[in-house]
């Protein structure tokens, strides 16, 4: 019998996982000496072949390029995530090193001197804004609430969070109507969404730089999305 392409029980052809490692270890070995392989670098190195963005990459290892980047043996920067504990403790300690309610000032002064990294943003990010978080956590001190509370707070302000139509509107412009992984439009076939880069529920907030356009192919591999 003839190749036939209708053939529905043919299995798709995918990406596989060691042209993946191969280009990834190209594309590491282009970067300067210690550099990181990043997805938006990978994605936009020049010589990467077309099909194989970080994306397609993510489908074929349980949806994680850094698996990828592990399996091919390079250079990955590994972003750390706060959990609340440590969030409250290094405020605590700002706090006695400053000895009074710290400001975002007071936070990057520390940083510098302790040769920490934890930032005004990763506060801001959970709870709407560094002034929310101070509120409820002098409320906390104050016993006026307890750590649940404090902590339902900042999951209410990202509950809150819907990406506006305007929003939408203007990232779907921006990113030229096209899926930013694999740059097919609506003319293809495929339907766009406008989701964020991190999630809502790793405090991704619903600024432009934080959303981006995919079609639905290139967003269900990627886990934890906020589809819209
Ligand atoms: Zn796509």
């Amino acid at each position: 019998m003839k190749n036939n392409i209708w053939d529905l029980s043919k299995p798709r052809r995918l990406a596989n996982q060691d042209t993946a490692i191969l280009q990834i270890q190209i594309y590491a070995k282009s970067l300067n000496d210690g550099a990181f392989v990043t997805k938006d670098g990978y994605n936009n190195w020049k010589h990467r072949i077309k099909y194989y963005s970080s994306c397609s990459i993510e489908r074929i290892f349980d949806g994680s390029f850094s698996k990828a980047c592990i399996a091919a043996g390079v250079n990955i920067k590994k972003k750390h995530i706060y959990s609340f504990d440590e969030l409250f403790e290094h405020i605590e300690n700002v706090a006695k090193w400053r000895n009074q309610i710290p400001s975002i000032g007071d936070l990057k002064k520390y940083n510098k001197k302790h040769n920490t990294s934890l930032t005004y943003d990763a506060y801001a990010r959970r709870w709407g804004s560094w002034k929310n978080f101070l509120k409820v956590f002098v409320q906390f001190k104050n016993n006026q609430i307890s750590k649940h509370e404090l902590i339902d707070a900042s999951k209410k302000s990202l509950r809150r969070k819907a990406i506006s139509k305007r929003s939408r509107a203007e990232v779907l412009a921006r990113d030229n109507y096209k899926c930013s992984d694999c740059g097919r439009t609506v003319d293809d076939g495929c339907k766009l969404h406008v989701h964020h880069k991190i999630p809502a529920s790793h405090g991704g907030q619903n600024n432009l730089e934080n959303l981006i356009t995919n079609c639905a192919d290139c967003n269900m591999g990627k886990s934890n999305v906020i589809l819209n």
